[in-house]
């Protein structure tokens, strides 16, 4: 017979404990959410640099709003599925809007119902800033407390409603911000995918799981997408690449790269080698042909995805420089 779920020795373990990670000494909001977005698809290590530099510039909505795009784009650079940089910018101006055009005047909104209006925000973004900056008490639902869930009730595949309702009925409501943070923590520090280190656990005498803790939840299995470009690579005679910039949609949108395609005529240019850039669904191969053009121009000016340097990369190792 296991115990009930102790609220507050994870708590106590938490306030213990917890990182010292920099959004975790402010309450305002904007920060705190962008933290969040961040770290949806950003280890936190990597994370802590571009929260540093977002906030530094974009101190407030207003800030990003009256920013273009470009410029968000820009100090994202290498973090990863841009299309959060995008999101986030159309959410500031969508805040900075006046409320007679369904904006919110400036001001963040600070329950999860009207986050959840705001591009770019789903349910786990709308209770964690929700619950962290404002002190609502909603239960927030990720992948570590999906797992924290199904090793403490040894449940190999909870589904999405499954997980809400442990959530749900565990949730501290005077201290939400904290007991999100908290079981999170304990997902991502202590509760870990392959070895959990369940002698240290707080939570330990309510998990049924913990024997064979790794049995759950189940892996699921991701089908992994294989996607085949072509490139072509570019310089003028100053050793510049030509490089252009990426439409509305896709991956790479609004990035600045050399010319890719799926299919490109290459009968006047070089082959130089292939690229391969692994995305958490994807892996994308792109053969990079080489080529000269009039005009290039300095990459480091504009906002250039991480494949686009592995291909600009390529072009440097063949005597190019950029
Ligand atoms: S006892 Fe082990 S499996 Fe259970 S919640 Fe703690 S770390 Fe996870």
């Amino acid at each position: 017979m296991v115990a009930q779920l102790s609220q507050s020795t994870l708590l106590a373990w938490y306030a213990e404990s917890k990182r010292d990670l920099p959004w975790r000494h402010t309450t305002d909001g904007w920060q705190i959410l962008l933290s969040e977005i961040l770290l949806q698809q950003t280890q936190v290590s990597r994370g802590i640099g571009y929260w540093l530099k977002l906030v530094e510039r974009f101190p407030t909505p207003q800030s990003m709003a009256e920013a273009e795009v470009d410029e968000v784009l820009f100090l994202w650079q290498g973090a990863g599925y841009y299309s959060r940089a995008r999101r986030l910018h159309a959410l500031a101006r969508q805040v900075c809007l006046p409320s007679s055009e369904g904006g919110y005047d400036g001001v963040l909104p600070t329950t999860s119902a009207h986050l959840l209006q705001l591009p770019g925000i789903g349910p786990y973004t709308a209770a964690a800033v929700a619950s962290i900056a404002y002190g609502e008490p909603v239960a927030c639902v990720d992948g570590n407390i999906r797992r924290v869930m199904a090793r403490q009730a040894k449940s190999a595949n909870p589904s999405v409603k499954e997980v809400e309702q442990w959530a749900n009925r565990n949730l501290f409501h005077s201290d939400a911000g904290d007991w999100n943070q908290a079981l999170m923590e304990l997902g991502a520090t202590v509760c870990t995918p392959k070895q959990p280190k369940c002698d240290g656990c707080p939570i330990a005498p309510s998990c049924s799981g913990q024997l064979d803790a790794t049995a759950y939840p189940e892996p699921k299995k991701i089908k992994r997408k294989r996607l085949d470009l072509m490139c072509e690579l570019r310089y003028d005679s100053s050793g510049l690449p030509f490089l252009v910039q990426r439409g509305e949609d896709g991956i790479l949108a609004g990035l600045w790269g050399p010319h890719m395609e799926e299919e490109l005529d290459v009968e006047s240019l070089i082959f130089i080698g292939e690229v391969k850039h692994v995305l958490s669904h994807r892996d994308i191969f792109v053969q990079v042909w080489l080529g000269i053009c009039r005009q290039g121009m300095d990459p480091s000016t504009v906002a250039v995805s991480a494949l686009d340097r592995k291909i600009l990369a390529l072009g440097d190792r063949q005597g190019y420089r950029s």
